[in-house]
């Protein structure tokens, strides 16, 4: 069953095995949208459209594994930011900073009934329900580094990095707590395992700040939180997958900016399970036998889970998606 199947292949506990097909992230394209009748921005706002598009990963595109958080902007929205949850053809956006200072931080003691955290949560256990056995459900929080940008301002943020570390430390640090409660709201609800999403990408997050400031933290969310989580990292990470294998994260979902499935696989040795594989320009330019092609290297290659390396631009044709996992027969 691809409940069982996915999570051994996150965990690398069957290598041997058929191989898992899914993703960390978005799988949402306006034909999904079209055929189970929902859409952007009711996907984000409303848990039953949030459900019928989630489910479709399984049921229409054949993944192992359905994900209900199609954005960023969650426990932003939770936190008090003012977020736009976009339209059809524009993905959600966090408002401007209200933060100024590790001082000002307060964690809303209702944060988890909040619509940001409420919605995904009911579209979770509706998931759980309805799927069963028949495929893992995942769910997704997303780190302190991502969620620092949206209550600090991306660039007022990256400027503290250098000139104030000991706040950023303190910011971090203060953030946690909310990766914690939603991370165990998630499982409450009904997810087998769960995304953590921390865009720190090489252009915005040298190896050594990467090092400095978050290993030590994706290490202490990895041990607290009591289900295999799943790294997502975009942009090229090799010069960091050595760091990630040593925080005990069972899978990384990478970016096919790091390289070649079979670059990628021996930078993560034998321990850490990878998830990608797929481009997304090519997802969303080229033919279902290109696609084929694709997720056939990344099994030859010994990804453990074969999908989209990020959330996928709304254009994508579901063909191309259908491509990937019909290598399977
Ligand atoms: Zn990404």
């Amino acid at each position: 069953m691809s409940r069982s199947l996915f999570l051994k292949a996150i965990q690398r506990q069957n290598t041997s095995g058929p191989v898992a097909f899914g993703s960390g992230t978005s799988i949402a394209c306006h034909e999904i949208m079209q055929q189970v009748g929902a859409t952007f921005p009711a996907g984000h706002t409303y848990p039953e459209a949030m459900f019928k598009i989630a489910l479709a990963g399984h049921t229409l595109v054949g993944l192992d594994v359905v994900m209900p958080l199609f954005s960023v902007c969650h426990e932003a929205a939770a936190m008090g930011c003012r977020v736009n949850w976009g339209a059809p053809d524009m993905m959600p956006e966090s408002g401007p900073a209200i933060f100024q200072t590790s001082n000002d931080i307060r964690i809303p003691a209702d944060l988890l009934v909040r619509p940001g955290c409420a919605v995904p949560l009911q579209a979770l256990a509706m998931l759980r329900k309805e799927l069963g056995e028949a495929a893992a459900v995942c769910g997704k929080v997303i780190g302190v580094w991502t969620q620092a940008y949206h209550y600090f301002g991306l660039e007022e943020f990256l400027i503290k990095t250098i000139t104030e570390p000991d706040e950023v430390k303190r910011i971090l640090e203060q953030l946690i707590p909310v990766v914690v409660q939603f991370a165990r709201a998630q499982l409450e609800a009904g997810a087998d395992c769960l995304l953590l999403a921390d865009h720190a990408t090489r252009d915005l997050c040298s190896p050594r700040t990467y090092e400095k400031f978050l290993q030590e933290i994706h290490a202490y969310l990895v041990e607290t939180i009591p289900v295999p989580l799943i790294l997502h990292i975009c942009g090229n990470t090799a010069d960091r997958i050595n760091m990630i294998d040593r925080t005990m994260v069972a899978c990384f979902h990478y970016d096919t900016k790091a390289g070649a499935p079979e670059t990628v696989r021996k930078l993560a040795g034998e321990r850490l399970a990878l998830m990608g594989g797929i481009n997304n320009i090519r997802l969303l330019q080229d033919s279902p036998d290109e696609i084929a092609t694709q997720a056939t290297a990344a099994a030859a290659a010994v990804i453990d889970v074969i999908g989209p390396e990020c959330a996928i631009p709304l254009g994508t044709p579901l063909a191309n998606l259908q491509a990937i996992t019909a290598i399977k027969n």
